[in-house]
């Protein structure tokens, strides 16, 4: 009898109940107690739904208040030092206060570090390892939530994430972190002996670090870690997701565990390796369902690829979702505005648990009996396939014949520049922003007014066309250079697009987690996507208007665009991102035919598309670039094109940035005074540049005299020539006070420095 569990269960709830009982809590509005009994309701919840579906196994400890990565923190005692005395007042606090501090920061310490996980969009907190590091498992919050568990449920299955993962995966500064290997595998084992003691038969020990590239250092570590857990225990499933791992057969194998988990929707063709491979008494978990994508399993080919797995292994065959449904949304339940056919396509992670406990069926007890279920399933696997809403024949012939495209410009970039510089006539050091003006109340209410249907088109368009002229006119009393429109009119950079391109749906509820109470509702691109009609022109034109200097266009390149939706699984991502790529092209072509001459295409997520492992990142990088091309090759020489990206290390992937050959580019840099910039200039990038100057993240309003510093520090690696002068990103979410003042500086500390490079260049 094969068995069915799952890795972990999405912890915000079916209408992101946490994120609202978090949100109060921090606002002071609601106790601790109020918190921890929403938090203890949705655990049990979800244990329920694990049990309707007659799961092998309940999966426990997947829930977090915030994060799981800094609740092992909190379970093993490595909380930093820095955190130990809490602020004047806060003594008698509760300690869920404490908790928060950690992720949030408080009135004395900055927040933990946070980044991503993996190749998702959610984000952990980074464990703070140095010398001081202790680690003693406290194991009194872990036992009360077991006790919760096993009170409602006969089989609970703990997870823990790897003490290798976790170090991995940690800040160590002025030690290796392999250095706290052992003490922290000997306080796994403590917690793992307790665990055995209250009758838990399997732990989930979580080593997602195989995906990556590891070298021997780190191969050796799970050796020596495990080492400490062959002692009186509960059996071990060791699970490893997002990737093939069988190149790590020989170490994984060599572990004192009781079975693997591994992925099979990301690479299918590890499962008959791992069946051969298999140690004599360890179970394999086969993640068959996605859980990174939103599609219902076609469970017949599914069944195919098990049956030789169930043959073999019978009740030491698990079937698993690929991952923690932690990355998907939580019920189809609620959606009113999908229509039957879409929804019909769609599984989120109820809906998962189903189809889990279906292949159980199927396999334990023939299809027969569940042939009904499977014929509901197979009608909504073949209607997708034969939807003409799917594939689109005008499209398809479009993208047959995409290698006709040329994806370069016309002409070389210094041909361009010049041309660019008769029709744009900027000063030296021009000064611009990356879009976004600030999205004040009253844009937010007009826009959900509008959505809401309280408000008719017109009144709509003439409020927008109304923040647009304000925008306009502050950026022209700023004396900035090249104008923007301000986004008024956009909620989100994704959804603003999707929402005008055909292959796009939204849903009501499909929220996944991002970070702590953060949550996004990335759309869904189901079918061919292209653009029906013009998406920012009207407000393009109208904008540039209003002035004579140039107002640039705003779009969001065709990656990020694919990065931040669910993407369809029915065609290789290369496919959708060439699709969109043609969608923004006809854009950008619209736009310059109306006389815009400057367009930006904003790729904010080049860099996250990036693959796990480094093998993989060439190919990934030559089609996002030529997405990129293909998107922004249409315009004319003398039209200039803008990419801005943000937040993140570019380093290693600055070749493929140049080969993107955009005129200008903005990033990010003000928070790493500059240095993230040091890697354009000793890459010597060709064409122009944009350092941000002013961090949007954060409320203090940058000095003439910071501006200048960073400016100098910039021309020390960019020559004066080539250098732009802008924020960091978008100020959607900063004020007008603030913005004004700031902007103010920048344009000062350019108008400066002009001077000054006037001034040499007359005396030399
Ligand atoms: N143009 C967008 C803005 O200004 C860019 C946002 C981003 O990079 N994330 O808001
Ligand atoms: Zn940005």
């Amino acid at each position: 009898m094969a068995q069915t569990h799952i890795l972990g269960y999405p912890r915000v709830g079916e209408r992101r109940e946490l994120k609202f009982a978090l949100e109060s809590f921090w606002r002071g509005e609601t106790s601790a107690q109020d918190l921890q009994q929403t938090a203890a309701q949705l655990r049990a919840e979800h244990w329920q739904k694990q049990q309707s579906a007659e799961l092998s196994y309940i999966t426990s400890h997947d829930f977090s208040l915030y994060d799981h990565v800094l609740d092992h923190a909190v379970l093993f005692g490595a909380t930093p030092k820095r955190f130990a005395k809490p602020p004047f007042g806060q003594k008698n606090a509760p300690p869920e206060v404490a908790y928060f501090a950690l992720a949030r920061g408080n009135i004395e310490q900055p927040a933990m570090e946070m980044t991503k996980w993996f190749d998702t969009n959610y984000h952990y907190i980074v464990p703070e390892l140095n010398a001081e590091t202790i680690f003693s498992v406290n194991a009194h919050d872990f036992l009360t939530q077991l006790d919760e568990a096993q009170t409602l449920n006969a089989k609970v299955k703990p997870v823990l994430l790897g003490p290798v993962s976790f170090l991995y995966l940690s800040k160590a500064k002025g030690i290796e972190a392999l250095d706290l290997l052992d003490s922290l595998a000997q306080q796994y084992a403590y917690l793992l002996q307790e665990l055995h003691i209250r009758k838990i038969e399997w732990v989930q020990i979580d080593e997602p670090i195989f995906a990556l590239d590891l070298d021997d250092q780190w191969l050796k570590a799970f050796q020596r870690a495990y080492a400490w857990f062959r002692t009186q225990r509960p059996k071990l499933l060791l699970t490893t997701y997002f990737a093939n791992v069988t190149r790590y057969q020989s170490v994984i194998t060599a572990l004192p565990v009781d079975g693997l988990h591994i992925d099979v929707v990301r690479a299918p063709e590890q499962l008959l390796p791992w069946v051969n491979a298999l140690p004599a008494y360890w179970v394999l978990s086969a993640g068959v369902i996605d859980g990174r994508n939103i599609w219902r399993n076609d469970l017949d080919k599914t069944l195919a690829i098990l049956a030789v797995p169930a043959e073999r292994l019978k009740e030491r065959l698990w079937l698993a979702p690929s991952c923690s449904l932690l990355h998907t949304p939580v019920t189809l339940r609620h959606e009113q505005q999908l229509d039957g056919e879409l929804k019909s396509w769609l599984a989120f992670a109820d809906e998962k648990l189903k189809e889990l406990h279906l292949l159980a069926q199927a396999i334990n007890l023939g299809v027969e009996s569940v042939e009904a279920l499977l014929r509901e399933s197979r009608q909504a696997i073949a209607s997708r396939k034969a939807s003409t809403r799917v594939n689109d024949k005008s499209l398809q012939a479009r993208i047959a014949a995409i290698d006709n495209i040329n994806e370069n410009r016309a002409s070389p970039f210094a041909t361009r520049l010049a041309k660019q510089k008769v029709r744009l006539q900027l000063p030296l050091l021009p000064t611009t922003t990356i879009g976004s003006f600030p999205q004040t109340a009253d844009i937010r209410a007009t826009r959900a007014a509008f959505k809401k249907g309280g408000l008719p088109q017109t009144h709509y368009h003439a409020k927008m066309l109304a923040h647009i002229e304000h925008a306009v006119r502050q950026q022209e009393a700023l004396d900035l250079d090249v104008l923007v429109h301000g986004e008024a009119e956009r909620n989100d950079m994704v959804e603003y697009f999707g929402e005008q391109l055909a292959g796009y749906a939204f849903t009501q509820y499909g929220w996944v987690q991002s970070y702590g109470s953060r949550c996004v509702k990335p759309p869904v691109i189901y079918g061919d996507v292209y653009r029906p009609t013009p998406m920012t022109v009207e407000y393009a034109r109208y904008a540039q208007s209003l002035s004579t200097k140039p107002v640039k266009g705003m779009l969001t390149g065709p990656i990020t665009m694919l990065q931040w939706s669910f993407v369809r699984d029915d065609q290789p991502r290369h496919l959708t991102a060439l699709q969109l790529a043609l969608a923004i092209r006809d854009e950008v072509d619209d736009l310059q035919k109306a006389g815009i001459a400057i367009i930006q295409i904003d790729e904010a997520a080049l860099r996250e598309g990036l693959p796990l492992q480094k093998a993989a990142w060439q190919h990934y990088l030559d089609w996002a670039v030529r997405a990129f091309k293909i998107s922004a090759s249409v315009a004319d020489d003398n039209t200039q094109i803008h990419t801005h990206m943000c937040y993140s290390e570019f380093n290693d992937i600055l070749p493929a940035i140049a080969a993107m050959d955009a005129d200008v580019i903005t990033i990010e840099t003000s928070r790493s005074h500059m240095e993230l910039l040091d890697g354009f200039g000793k890459f010597a990038y060709p064409n122009e540049i944009g350092p941000g100057v002013y961090d949007i993240h954060s409320p203090r309003v940058p000095s003439v005299e910071d501006i200048e510093a960073l400016l100098q520090r910039a021309m020390d690696v960019i020559p004066a020539e080539r250098l732009w002068i802008n924020p960091d990103c978008g100020l959607k979410t900063r004020g007008w006070d603030e913005t004004k003042l700031a902007l103010h500086n920048m344009v000062t500390a350019a108008k400066r420095l002009r001077a000054q490079l006037m001034a040499n260049y007359s005396t030399t």
